[in-house]
């Protein structure tokens, strides 16, 4: 088995958020207590509702934003107290927006060549030919390299932040939502060439998506979020085929199937997404669960791990999985 490359041990990001004019601020805990392993090698797809803080966690792994407790390692050093230009050799992110991650007024090739100016490399002549080599490698023609964005199609942008992200050969990339601001047609290109790079540099992806078809296409491993917890994880195939926690199933079940006839699919979800300021008790999922127990709203489930995966979630706890797991999918 490989080594983990991100280690988080308990990893809490807390926000003190108003909560009405001349009230006290209240505490959000956007990311709350997680453990996570990311391995060398392996693609981690994170998934789960706007607001579940896999943003947040994200940021945190980039060095952008410092747990409140708990403790993040990338490579084997400690993120806060690591130099910020070492964190950036580690690990580079692919945004969402292509249109805004892109500064206008630069051509391609500086864009690119930017990474090596502000991690110091200390080679400047071969960086016109490295920009030129990556441009290659992620399929941007050598003619656009004095071009501006707007100059080039979304697609095309989303190869400049990838090549951006690569020139100086990080060992971790995280992808958040690298292909949701992208024309249908461009999306499957961009999540190929994220592929076939993976496999020429090594690379370890951290995936976040809303987009359960393009976690299942890419990733070796899921973290399903709901409000700042990991409430499941496992290697893809068994999530998908085999999903434990009733947060799962849900999502799963409300990707819309191509068949027609079959109508809107109904998400299980009893109510809406909490709020995260004032978070139910006991297990925060209970209120939208189906499979409730009369124990959920009292008590905070226990973290079961079991055949490679976790789940957080009483029916795992009392012998009641098997139940649970009757109506796997097929
Ligand atoms: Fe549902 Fe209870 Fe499991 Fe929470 S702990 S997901 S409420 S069954």
């Amino acid at each position: 088995m490989s080594d983990p490359v991100i280690e988080a041990r308990d990893v809490t990001r807390t926000f003190m958020i108003s909560s009405g004019f001349m009230r006290a601020k209240k505490p959000l805990h956007a990311v709350n207590g997680i453990t996570l392993d990311v391995m060398r090698g392996e693609v981690l797809g994170i998934v789960g509702e706007s607001g579940c803080g896999k943003s947040t966690l994200a940021r945190m792994m980039l060095g952008l934003l410092t747990p409140t407790s708990g403790t993040l390692h990338l490579d084997g050093q400690l993120v806060g107290s690591a130099d910020r230009i070492e964190v950036a050799r580690i690990l580079q992110p692919i945004f969402q927006d292509p249109y805004s991650s892109l500064n206008p007024r630069k051509s391609i090739g500086d864009i690119i060549m930017l990474p090596l100016l502000v991690q110091k490399d200390p080679d400047p002549r071969t960086w016109r030919k490295r920009t030129e080599e990556i441009m290659d490698l992620v399929g941007l023609p050598a003619r656009v390299f004095n071009n501006f964005p707007s100059q080039l199609s979304g697609g095309q942008r989303q190869r400049v932040a990838i090549a951006r992200a690569l020139i100086n050969r990080p060992k971790i990339v995280i992808c958040d939502e690298p292909t949701s601001a992208l024309d249908v047609s461009v999306q499957s290109q961009i999540l190929n060439l994220l592929q076939d790079l993976r496999a020429e540099f090594g690379l370890t992806y951290v995936l976040i998506s809303h987009n359960l078809a393009v976690i299942e296409h890419m990733a070796t491993r899921v973290a399903v979020m709901y409000l700042g917890r990991i409430v499941e994880q496992n290697e893809t195939g068994n999530l998908f085929r085999a999903p434990r926690h009733p947060y799962t199933r849900a999502l799963l079940d409300s990707v819309l199937t191509p068949e027609p006839g079959l109508g809107v699919p109904d998400t299980h979800l009893g109510a809406a997404y909490p709020n995260p300021i004032d978070p139910p008790p006991g297990c925060t999922f209970h209120p939208r669960c189906a499979a409730v127990l009369e124990k959920c709203p009292k008590q905070f489930p226990p973290t079961l791990r079991a055949n490679g995966g976790m789940v957080e979630c009483h029916l795992y706890a009392d012998g009641g999985g098997k139940k649970a797991r009757k109506g796997n999918r097929k």
